[in-house]
């Protein structure tokens, strides 16, 4: 199959292209590398990716280019390019926010709707449209209430799918991640805060009491329910993709402490607007209908991306290695 992942230098998408290389698929992966402050970890997530012959890499904002073409031939589309994130949503970023995540889904969708070749779009959506409840398990059918401008966009782009799958028989499926980790997890994330802090001997942030608690999903367990949502021959439905635990933000701390060997320091601030306090998923539909079954445990998959923090920011040879701790620069 060709196959357009959006969003492939990222954290996500270039762990989603090379899996699906490794399954004998061409993709073709665009993101737009140069914008961001995080360039050289970009460049490092997509070393395996670029080394490969069946991987066309194409540096570009996705808002300015042809996207027919782009997807002119391809049989399968990753829409995965976003701006993610909570906390940068409020205020006047909120403007990018709805360009990356919503206007651009609007666009591909368009793009989509004139494809002759297009069997499946697997849209990235995130638990951030339920809200956050105390104690509550999210399923498909609970309802739909983000807390935060960035869910919003990311409910917007959804139910866009929808709107183009319903008039126009956009063939997609959706799929609510909770809270990814692993290897590659981008810079602003809890886990890679966190280990990079704890490293480093740094003070290491931490919002609200620290008990808040979230479905922590392993970066290849992800992955596989995007590779099973690609062969799903219904279209128009939206699955949940939640991890094998739960843990609390003080648990995660605890474990982290483990693997560095030494105390944190951590610094108690103010929880922030947009968190939620608890987030769980009911994976029950995906396990029925896309075999999913997310496999790797919480200790295994932090004491992986804590090999992967080391390599990046302690020195260890890797191509973001010379990073050193400070600020990745454009
Ligand atoms: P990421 O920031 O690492 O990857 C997103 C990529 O999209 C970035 O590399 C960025 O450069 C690219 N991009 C954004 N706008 C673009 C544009 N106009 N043109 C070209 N490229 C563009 O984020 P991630 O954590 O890998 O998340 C991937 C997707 O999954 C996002 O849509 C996000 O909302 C969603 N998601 C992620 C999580 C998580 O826990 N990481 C949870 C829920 C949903």
């Amino acid at each position: 199959m060709k196959i357009v992942i959006t969003g492939a230098a990222g954290f996500i998408g270039s762990h989603l292209a090379e899996a699906l290389l490794q399954s004998g698929h061409d993709v073709v992966g665009v993101d737009h590398i140069g914008h961001r402050s995080d360039r050289l970890i970009k460049e490092d997530n997509l070393r395996e990716a670029l080394a490969h012959p069946r991987f066309r890499w194409t540096a570009a904002d996705l808002l300015a280019i042809d996207l027919d073409a782009l997807i002119a031939d391809a049989d399968a589309v990753f829409h995965l390019a976003g701006i993610a994130g909570v906390r940068g949503s409020w205020g006047a970023s909120f403007a990018d926010y709805l360009d990356a995540n919503v206007l651009l889904t609007q666009k591909l969708l368009e793009a989509c709707k004139r494809s002759s070749s297009l069997k499946k779009l697997v849209y990235a959506s995130s638990s951030s449209v339920y809200g956050g409840g105390v104690g509550a398990v999210m399923s498909e059918s609970s309802p739909t209430r983000p807390i935060s401008p960035y869910g919003l966009t990311k409910l917007a782009g959804e139910q866009l799918c929808h709107v183009y799958y319903s008039q126009f028989g956009v063939p997609y499926t959706a799929l609510r991640y909770f809270t990814v980790y692993g290897p590659r997890q981008r810079p602003d994330m809890g886990f890679h805060r966190f280990m990079k802090a704890a490293l480093l001997g740094e003070p290491i942030p931490v919002y609200g009491d620290g008990n808040q608690t979230r479905d922590f999903t392993y970066v290849a367990d992800l992955v596989a329910a995007n590779v099973a949502a690609m062969g799903y021959p219904k279209h128009g439905t939206v699955f949940n993709v939640g991890g094998v635990e739960t843990a609390s933000v003080n648990e995660v701390l605890a474990a982290i402490e483990r693997l560095a060997g030494k105390p944190l320091a951590i610094e108690r601030l103010p929880a922030q607007p947009g968190d939620p306090y608890v987030t769980r998923a009911d994976v029950a539909l995906a396990q029925a209908e896309l075999g999913y079954k997310p496999s790797v445990p919480l200790a295994e998959g932090m004491a992986r991306q804590w090999e992967y923090i080391v390599r990046l920011y302690g020195g260890g040879g890797g191509s973001a290695g010379s990073v050193g701790g400070s600020e990745v620069k454009p």
